[in-house]
């Protein structure tokens, strides 16, 4: 097959705030960018962000960056890599103020400064008073950011392949990658892009669950395409519940509507999130509240007809707040729910919501692997954003620090990039053989006869995950789910497109997406039964403790033969003081 080819310098595969803020640092320095989205770049999930972005500007409160890191590592239930989040809590009052002058329209305070609202698991003074440290634009930010983003690039003239698929990396026989083979989706075209360094910023896997509230292309398809390169994927057992989605449908409530001041409350009216979080209440970190709305349900406290959620109360705000400081909110429970949050309270119940597993990378973006004594780095290979790990987020994110995490790494790689670059001027030659064996994929869902199709297994996969692989884990039911996974794995071969010569060409996008789903899959129930204890996310009822002694360590899932391999945290901060592990209580 004899397939176009087109040469960068850089390749950004994904096009939300991480991708745009890496591409726009490279174009600023005049290197040749190519960015593919399968999407239209301003329908990247970023755009969905509601609540804010984390920064100690102190607008409101005192604050500063050494408690937002203080925060940041108990948050992440003290797995996260703190050399990472101590970089990543300084940058932040400079991002933010570069978002700023880029132009977006943050919410003022009387002032006139950037406003700020109080979020989850945010303390002054090491775990004193509640902070105020998330800086907002409404309750969409995200969209403020992304669309500001992507009106700079077009500014710098970086290079889009809009609506272009991503299939698989490309690679030499020393394994570096040099580009990628991706798909145009409108024509079913291939291309190759070859290029100097490649990032990949293809965001999350919320897809991997049945209620969740991400968006239907969130199909970890950067994570996957690094599984099969032969890069291992680190502590994907961390799947973020978020304790407030719309229940039964899963989309999201801001976190940002408590830190307005709502509450929670079950179907005796009593505010239960002080049984379980004396100190911040309704603003203890997520995977707190989520376990907290679980067992009030499971204990018979639920609301509604089935006694199935809780609700979430913002009436008492008063109409004007909730117009000014949460319209989406408002817009969104009035559409999927005819109610309106000034009137009456929000039914809700935890939703999948966060890969906080991912790429393992350093600071600077580049993608790290173990190698026999220690790690080395895959040259001109970087990631960023939620398919990253790198890890700034541990065992459980804060919020407000995804949208930190992803302004603040995609402009540490971009510039890490421009470095690269200056040493690295020519392009390596990609041979033959390789373009083969990554093209060889694209007929993987051609002459497909088998009966199985792409939903039907797609919505059994999210099941099983949300069944075997949820809120609470234990070996019995994570042992059933890995078989139920590998299963649906087996039975790929047998998925059928309709007639391929007429099928539109989303449904071939739609099988390698699944093909995607179902890795990762694997890759998150074997990490979660390797890891026998409990730490943020990842709660094992039979290992209900968390274990410091054993576990203070990142998991690496393998895809050749399903194996896992541990590394150490890395516990020490560049310029501060260890923050060594404590008792985590809100
Ligand atoms: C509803 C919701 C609300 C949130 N609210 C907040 C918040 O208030 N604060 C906060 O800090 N965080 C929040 N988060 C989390 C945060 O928004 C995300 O983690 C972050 O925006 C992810 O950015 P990203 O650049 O990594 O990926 P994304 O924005 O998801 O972008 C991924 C990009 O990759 C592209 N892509 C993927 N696969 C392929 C492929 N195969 N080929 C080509 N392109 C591909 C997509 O087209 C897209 O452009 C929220 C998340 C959700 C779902």
């Amino acid at each position: 097959m004899n397939i176009p080819r087109r040469r960068f310098d850089t390749l950004v595969i994904g096009a939300g705030g991480s991708g745009l803020r890496a591409a726009l640092q490279l174009a600023h320095a005049e290197a040749k960018v190519a960015v593919v989205s399968k999407v239209f770049p301003t329908r990247s999930h970023t755009v969905a962000a509601q609540g804010g972005i984390n920064a100690a500007l102190a607008n409101v409160t005192p604050d500063n960056w050494h408690w937002h890191m203080y925060d940041t590592v108990k948050g992440g239930d003290f797995l996260g890599d703190q050399d990472a989040i101590e970089f990543m809590c300084r940058a932040a009052a400079n991002v933010v103020v570069e978002l700023e002058h880029a132009g977006v329209p943050f919410s003022r305070l009387d002032s006139g400064k950037i406003y700020q609202r109080p979020f989850g698991g945010q303390s002054r003074d090491f775990g004193g008073a509640q902070a105020t440290r998330t800086c907002a634009a409404a309750d969409r930010t995200g969209h403020a950011i992304l669309h500001t983003l992507y009106q700079q690039n077009i500014r710098a003239r970086s290079h889009f392949f809009d609506e272009f698929f991503a299939v698989d990396l490309l690679q030499d026989a020393q394994g570096d990658v040099l580009g990628a083979l991706v798909i145009e989706i409108e024509t079913g075209e291939p291309l190759i892009i070859e290029a100097k360094t490649t990032l990949i910023a293809t965001g999350g896997a919320g897809q991997l669950f049945r209620t969740n509230t991400n968006a239907r292309i969130n199909t970890g398809d950067g994570m996957a395409m690094a599984l099969r390169a032969g890069i291992p994927l680190q502590d994907m057992e961390f799947f973020q519940f978020h304790p407030t989605g719309i229940a039964g449908k899963g989309m999201l409530i801001t976190e940002g509507a408590r830190g307005e001041g709502g509450y929670l409350v079950n179907a005796e009216g009593e505010r239960f999130m002080t049984r379980y979080a004396p100190h911040a209440a309704d603003l203890a970190s997520r995977d707190v509240v989520s376990r907290a709305i679980y067992a009030e349900v499971k204990q018979g406290r639920g609301c509604g007809p089935n006694a199935d959620h809780v609700l979430l109360q913002v009436a008492h705000l008063g109409e004007e707040v909730i117009r000014k400081r949460l319209p989406g909110i408002r817009e969104m429970a009035m559409t999927f729910l005819g109610i309106d949050p000034a009137k009456a309270p929000i039914p809700v119940y935890p939703t999948a919501h966060y890969t906080m597993g991912g790429i393992p990378t350093n600071r600077f973006g580049q993608v790290v692997v173990p190698v026999a004594h220690g790690e080395e780095v895959i040259p001109g290979l970087y990631a960023v954003g939620e398919c990253a790990c790198v890890s700034v987020h541990g065992a459980n994110r804060l919020g407000g620090n995804s949208l930190l995490d992803i302004v603040v790494f995609g402009r540490a790689a971009g510039g890490h990039i421009i470095e690269y670059l200056a040493e690295h001027r020519y392009h390596r030659e990609l041979s033959q053989a390789h373009v083969d064996a990554a093209v060889a994929r694209l007929s993987r869902w051609e002459r497909r006869g088998g009966g199985e199709t792409v939903e039907g297994l797609r919505r059994e996969l999210q099941g099983v995950m949300e069944t075997y692989c949820g809120v609470f884990r234990s070996e019995e039911v994570l042992q059933e789910g890995l078989a139920k996974v590998l299963a649906i794995q087996a039975r790929l071969d047998d998925v059928r497109l309709r007639d391929t010569s007429r099928v539109f060409n989303t449904a071939r996008i739609e099988a390698f997406e699944l093909e995607n789903l179902v890795d990762l899959a694997v890759a998150t129930v074997s990490s979660a039964l390797g890891r026998k204890e409990s730490r943020g996310a990842h709660s094992r009822v039979d290992f209900p403790e968390r274990d410091d002694q054993h576990w203070l360590k990142h998991t690496l899932f393998y895809k050749q033969g399903n194996t896992l391999e541990y590394k150490p945290v890395r516990t020490k901060p560049l310029t501060v003081d260890t923050f060594p592990p404590t008792a985590r209580v809100y």
